[in-house]
C-alpha cells in the first residue's frame, strides 16, 4: 500500500475506527491499492461528536475577527502545500493533475471567501421607541455535519469547513469511502493552522455512519452533497429528526445551442464542459440541445472531443463500476438509434492497464425518452438532441426532473435572455459551458439538485450555519448618572 492505513480524525488526534468493515481504496488510475479505510461505528461517531461539543463553548466563544486568524494561516498552507494537495487529490480521484490544482486553487478561494465573513455578519441595531432597542446577532448553531461525494475530494469539504467554522460551529466532517485521503491532510493543515482540537473531526465510512450522524441528538445541522436518490434520503432523514438540512443532490445540465453562436468558442466550451473531470461534475453537461441547424458547430465539438485523450487530458473514472455504468448508457443510446460520432468505449491506457478510463464520447440524434437523455451519466458523454424552436428546447430542458444548472450558446441577447428566464435551473450560463457562481455568489441548484432552503457557498450559506438571536432592550428613559455619587 502506498498510503499508510486511514484513520478517523477526533479531537486533534488520529484515532484507529473500530467497525470490523474495511474498505480498500483502489487508485482509478492504475488499479493500485493505495490504502485501507475502517469504517466507522456508532461509538467512533459519539467520540467524534462529543469531542466538538466540548470543543464549542469556547470557539463559539471566540470572537470571529479570532475565529478567522485560523483561516488566514490555513490559506497560506493550502497555497505552501497546492502541489502536494494536487498530486493527492489526483491520485485519489483521476483526475488530471492540473484540474486538481485548479481544485486546490478553488480551496483556496472558499478559504478567502470565509475570511471575509466578519464584514458580511454584522447584526442590525435600531432604537424602536424611546429607550427601547431591538438588535439582531447571527450565532453558531453548534456541533454540525458535512457529508461528501467523491467527485471533488477537496473542494466540496471546503465548500462548507471554512464558512461553518469561521461562524462558530464545531464540524463532523464524513469523506467519500472513494476518496477519503484528502481530508485527512485537511485536518492535518487546519490544525497546524492553529485551530483548536476537537472544532473539526474526520469520521469515515459509508452508508451506517451517514444513517448515524442523520440520527445523532447532539448534530444540529447537516449538509449534504451526492447523488440525488441520497441526498432524499438523508433530507428525509435528517429533518425527521429536526435537524436543520441542506442536500445537493445530482444534475442533468443542458447546453442550447443556436445556429449563430460563435463555433469554435462553443465547440470548446461543449468539450469542455462534458469532458472536464472526465465529466465527473455536477456541474457537467450531458446533454446539448441543438436549436435548427448547427451541424458546423456538432462537426467542431467532434474535432475538439478527438484532441482529448484519455490518460493525458483525460482522467479516469471513478471505478470498474462506474466505467461500466457510463459504457452501458452509450451502448444502449445507439441500440435505441443515437448515432454516435466519436466513441469513448473500450479505452485503454498504455502502462496503465489498471486504470479505469472512458473517452470523449458524442452521439447525435438522441430523443428525450432515451435514458442517455434522462439521467445523469457522470462521465464524458454528451447527448445531442434535435430542437426547432426555443420553446422546445425549453421543454426538454424544463422536463427534466433535475435543476442544477442549464447553459445557451448564441450572440443574440433576446435569445439568450429568453432561455435565462424561462430554463427551471439554478444557474443559469450565457455562452459558459460550467456557469459555476464564484465567490461570493452562492452555489446551488433547483428542483431535484437541490432539497433545503438556501445554497451551500457563498453569502447564502450564512443563514444556513447560524441562527439569528433577536434581542429587545429596554433601558429607563430618565436615568441619571448620578448613581456612581
Ligand atoms: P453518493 O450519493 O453515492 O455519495 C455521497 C455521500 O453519501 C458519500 O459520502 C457516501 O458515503 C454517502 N452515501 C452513499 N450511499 C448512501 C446511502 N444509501 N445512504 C446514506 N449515505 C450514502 O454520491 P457520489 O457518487 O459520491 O458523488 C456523485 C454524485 O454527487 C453525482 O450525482 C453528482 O451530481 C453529485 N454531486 C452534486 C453536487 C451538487 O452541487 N449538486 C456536487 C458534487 C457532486
Amino acid at each position: 500500500m502506498k498510503y499508510p492505513k486511514i484513520r478517523n480524525y477526533v479531537g486533534g488526534k488520529f484515532v484507529d475506527a473500530s467497525s470490523t468493515k474495511r474498505i480498500p481504496l483502489i487508485s482509478p488510475v492504475n488499479g493500485d491499492l493505495l490504502s485501507e479505510m475502517t469504517c466507522s461505528t456508532d461509538g467512533d461517531l459519539n467520540a467524534a461528536v462529543a469531542a466538538a461539543k466540548a470543543a464549542f463553548p469556547a470557539w463559539s466563544q471566540t470572537p470571529i475577527k479570532e475565529r478567522v486568524q485560523v483561516f488566514f494561516k490555513y490559506k497560506n498552507l493550502l497555497e505552501k502545500h497546492q502541489l502536494e494537495l494536487s498530486e493527492l487529490c489526483s491520485e485519489e480521484n483521476g483526475k488530471i493533475y492540473s484540474e486538481s490544482v485548479a481544485e486546490i486553487e478553488k480551496c483556496i478561494e472558499l478559504v478567502e471567501f470565509a475570511t471575509s465573513l466578519p464584514q458580511l455578519v454584522t447584526g442590525e441595531v435600531l432604537e424602536v421607541s424611546r429607550g427601547v432597542e431591538c438588535k439582531t446577532e447571527r450565532v453558531p448553531l453548534g456541533v454540525v455535519a458535512s457529508i461528501v461525494p467523491f467527485n471533488f475530494p477537496a473542494m466540496i469539504p471546503h465548500w462548507t469547513i471554512p464558512n461553518a467554522i469561521v461562524l462558530g460551529n464545531c464540524m463532523i466532517m464524513k469523506p467519500s469511502e472513494k476518496v477519503p485521503l484528502s481530508c485527512g491532510r485537511i485536518a492535518a493543515l487546519l490544525k497546524e493552522a492553529g485551530l483548536p482540537d476537537g472544532v473539526f473531526n474526520v469520521v469515515h465510512g459509508d452508508t451506517d455512519i451517514v444513517e448515524a450522524i442523520c440520527n445523532h441528538p447532539d448534530i444540529a445541522a447537516v449538509s449534504f452533497v451526492g447523488s440525488t436518490k441520497v441526498a432524499k434520503i438523508v433530507y428525509q432523514r435528517a429533518t425527521q429528526n429536526l435537524k436543520r438540512c441542506l442536500a445537493l443532490g445530482g444534475a442533468k445540465n443542458h447546453l442550447i445551442v443556436l445556429p449563430d453562436a460563435i463555433s469554435s468558442m462553443t465547440a470548446q466550451n461543449v468539450v469542455a464542459s462534458m469532458s472536464g473531470c472526465a465529466g465527473q461534475r455536477c456541474m457537467a453537461a450531458s446533454a446539448m440541445i441543438a436549436v435548427g441547424n448547427v451541424d458546423h458547430i456538432i462537426e467542431k465539438i467532434c474535432e475538439e472531443a478527438r484532441k482529448i485523450v484519455a490518460g493525458k487530458n483525460l482522467g479516469a473514472v471513478i471505478n470498474k463500476a462506474s466505467q461500466e455504468r457510463i459504457e452501458k448508457y452509450i451502448t444502449e443510446a445507439v441500440e435505441q438509434g443515437g448515432k454516435i460520432l466519436v466513441d469513448g468505449r473500450n479505452t485503454i491506457v498504455a502502462g496503465k492497464e489498471g486504470g479505469t478510463y472512458v473517452g470523449p464520447t458524442v452521439i447525435d440524434f438522441v430523443t428525450p425518452d432515451m435514458n442517455i437523455a434522462k439521467e445523469e451519466v457522470f462521465g464524458p458523454v454528451i447527448g445531442i438532441m434535435r430542437a426547432k424552436t426555443l420553446d422546445e428546447a425549453i421543454l426538454i430542458e424544463n422536463a427534466n426532473p433535475y435543476g442544477n444548472a442549464a447553459s445557451v450558446f448564441t450572440q443574440s441577447g433576446s435569445a439568450a435572455r429568453y432561455i435565462m428566464e424561462h430554463a427551471s435551473a439554478g444557474m443559469i450560463g450565457v455562452n459558459v459551458g460550467v456557469p459555476v457562481p464564484r465567490e461570493p455568489f452562492s452555489f446551488g441548484g433547483w428542483n431535484e439538485s437541490k432539497f433545503g432552503v438556501g445554497d451551500i457557498t457563498g453569502k447564502s450559506s450564512i443563514e444556513f450555519w447560524t441562527k439569528l438571536k433577536k434581542s429587545t432592550i429596554k433601558w429607563n428613559p430618565e436615568a441619571t448618572v448620578n448613581w456612581m455619587s
